[in-house]
């Protein structure tokens, strides 16, 4: 076996994150910047960031994945997103069948079969008002970290219909809401709960009838994944490290 060191790259739309492991897959660290308008220069942040000051930085076996994939220097190769979500979620979770990945502008339903090879999946980048992309601009029009999202609203608040599938319209209707008087939790309740059963939605399209592993930077979102469990009536297993799963798929997927 190589005794090169791993680094797996994932380019999102949204945020590039990389895994770096040793020779044997344990986990050396791992790393997460805005890929901004520059996918080229968000890999190369990371690569730096991860292997500066290592003296064997000299051997690495590295591959990319995400949406800016083509972009990024000096990859053995490029893998798709949907294998390397199966790849990381799996080598994590030895028993997942079904994953559902939500992104900053796209989310995937995959699923496996026993051997945890991708035997169907689904991907939606036509309504990103089901992503991430939504949650950002709420947060950004409240002026509050999208991390903070899921704690922002009450206990119990009362979910308001949002019903575009466009951002841009969506966030007019919370806008309008808003204006009408409703109450900020019942409206940020109705954003997660339109984003929820959207979500669901895809996973029933494609089939489930056991748990559903939750990956991708918007499953720490813990509002979300009640919502998606209470949508579906499955559990929904928020993955180890979401945001990281891809890069790790990517990283083990360097070794083969
Ligand atoms: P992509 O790979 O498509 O760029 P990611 O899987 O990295 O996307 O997810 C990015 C999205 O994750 C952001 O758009 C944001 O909405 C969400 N996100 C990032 N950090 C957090 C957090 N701490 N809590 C909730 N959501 C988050």
């Amino acid at each position: 076996m190589s005794s090169a060191l791993l680094l797996g790259i994932d380019i999102g739309s949204t945020a590039s994150k990389a895994v770096l492991l040793d020779a044997s897959g344990a986990e050396l660290g791992a790393l997460a910047v805005p890929t901004g308008h520059d996918p080229r220069a968000a890999a190369e942040q990371l690569r730096a960031g991860l292997l500066a000051g290592r003296a064997d930085a000299g051997a690495v076996r590295a591959v990319a994945t995400g949406y800016g994939r083509a972009m990024v220097e000096g990859v053995l190769r490029t893998v798709t997103e949907i294998t390397c979500h199966a790849r990381g979620v799996r080598h994590l979770h030895p028993d997942a069948r079904v994953i559902l990945d939500i992104g900053g502008q796209d989310s995937k339903v995959i699923r496996l079969d026993a051997n945890g090879l991708v035997q169907d999946f689904m991907m939606n980048d036509r309504c990103a008002a089901g992503t991430g992309a939504f949650l950002d601009v709420i947060a950004a029009r409240f002026g509050r970290k999208v991390g903070d999202l899921s704690a922002l609203h009450a206990a119990n608040p009362e979910p308001l219909e949002v019903s575009s599938t466009c951002v841009v319209f969506a966030e007019t209707e919370v806008v309008s809401l808003l204006s009408q008087g409703k109450r900020l939790d019942d409206v940020l309740a109705g954003v997660h709960r339109a984003i929820a059963r959207r979500a669901a939605a895809s996973v029933r399209q494609l089939g489930a009838d056991g748990p559903v592993y939750f990956s991708g930077g918007v499953a720490l979102n813990e509002t979300l994944r009640r919502e998606i469990e209470l949508a579906l009536g499955l559990p929904v297993l928020r993955s180890e490290r979401p945001q990281f799963t891809g890069a790790y798929g990517a990283a083990l997927l360097a070794r083969d």
